[in-house]
């Protein structure tokens, strides 16, 4: 019988402090898997700047399922999961942090799951936010309500990026070869039988959290632009709405001159009124250029990942010449 393998894709940036205790705790677990299973784990160094790169380089010395694609730079972690994707070999693929907040343990039964024809693609959600900030929760929160409402595309609350799925998700998810990648509405968007499982937050094991308020703020923007012209379509709206406004009040204001003869006043208001719609042009205006920076940034095609080094199981004819990756 042919032997079945499963990919483990671990973004990784700045994360020499965990990588053994990740590695050790990949070894355990994958012990549980049925026989008929091989892994790889598919490391993606994102340009870090500590010794991630040269402790990757010793696993995959000691151990031969251990491969590592390295960037010439941080790329983001989106980056670093359609690397990942893309030169995984397995016939399932799963992505997880280097952390361990993606816990190993659910790999077996994530991958029973799959194994049994029913779903396509496992996703684990947390159930809580425990050990997490208390704005960073209600912002999180207000995000995907919002991106949802906008974008019509369903985030499941607490949907993380942990995931497994099968070649064909894989081959799905690789088809948008889009440059803002937003990992968690592109899952959405390609669809497929999805089963989540719930889990408790875990902390970080070691090192600190590569987001700070100002990147997760900009992730969720780029969330939405990416999946939804909604914010467009208001804006249009809002100007309709607008214009018919004016022409009601240059209404009221003409009928009052002329039939009641009244004198116009009202210098405050005026001033408020012009602020305002001036205020609001200049919004909508940005708006507008949120959308076209996206295009703007998309039409350049440039490669998604600059890799520097790679340590790879697929032949090396097949990626020889080839040390980019194209976004076509
Ligand atoms: N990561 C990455 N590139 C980045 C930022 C993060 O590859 O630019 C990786 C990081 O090494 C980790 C995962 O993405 O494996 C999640 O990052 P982190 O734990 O900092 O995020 P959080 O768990 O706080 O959301
Ligand atoms: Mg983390």
């Amino acid at each position: 019988m042919k032997k079945e393998c499963l990919s483990v894709i671990v973004p990784c940036y700045n994360e020499e402090e965990v990588l053994s205790s990740f590695y050790k705790e990949m070894c355990r677990v994958s012990e549980q898997f049925p026989k008929e299973l091989e892994i790889e784990l598919l490391f993606i160094d994102d340009g870090s700047r500590d010794r991630t790169l040269p402790i990757l380089k010793e696993l995959a010395e000691a151990d031969s399922r251990v491969h590592y694609i390295s960037f010439s730079r941080n790329f983001g972690k989106e980056a670093g999961i359609y690397a990942g994707l893309q030169n995984a070999i397995g016939d399932y693929a799963v992505v997880m942090d280097a952390d361990l907040q993606h816990p190993p343990e659910y790999l077996p039964e994530m991958y029973r799951t799959l194994a049994g024809g029913e779903y396509d693609c496992v996703a684990m959600r947390r159930v809580d936010r425990t050990g997490e900030g208390k704005a960073r929760s209600f912002f999180s929160r207000c995000f995907y309500k919002l991106n949802k409402k906008i974008s019509g595309i369903d985030i499941v609350q607490g949907a993380t990026d942990y995931r497994m799925m099968t070649r064909q998700v894989v081959d799905a998810v690789l088809s948008i070869s889009e440059y803002n990648r937003f990992t968690k509405g592109i899952f959405a968007w390609v669809g497929f039988r999805t089963k989540w499982i719930g889990y408790h937050n875990v902390q970080r094991t070691a090192g600190t959290s590569k987001w700070s308020f100002s990147s997760l703020l900009r992730y969720s923007l780029d969330g939405i632009t990416a999946f939804s012209t909604v914010p467009l379509a208001i804006s249009s709206l809002l100007g309709v709405l607008f214009c018919i406004l004016a022409f009601l009040m240059m209404f009221v204001v003409l009928v009052k001159t002329i039939v009641w003869g009244d004198p116009v006043a009202g210098y405050p208001t005026l001033i408020t009124v012009i602020l305002f719609i001036g205020g609001l042009q200049l919004l909508m205006i940005g708006i507008l250029g949120q959308y076209f920076s996206k295009a703007y940034l998309e039409i350049k095609h440039r490669p998604i990942y600059i890799a520097k080094e790679r340590r790879l199981a697929k032949p090396a004819k097949e990626k020889q010449n080839e040390n980019t990756s194209h976004s076509e």
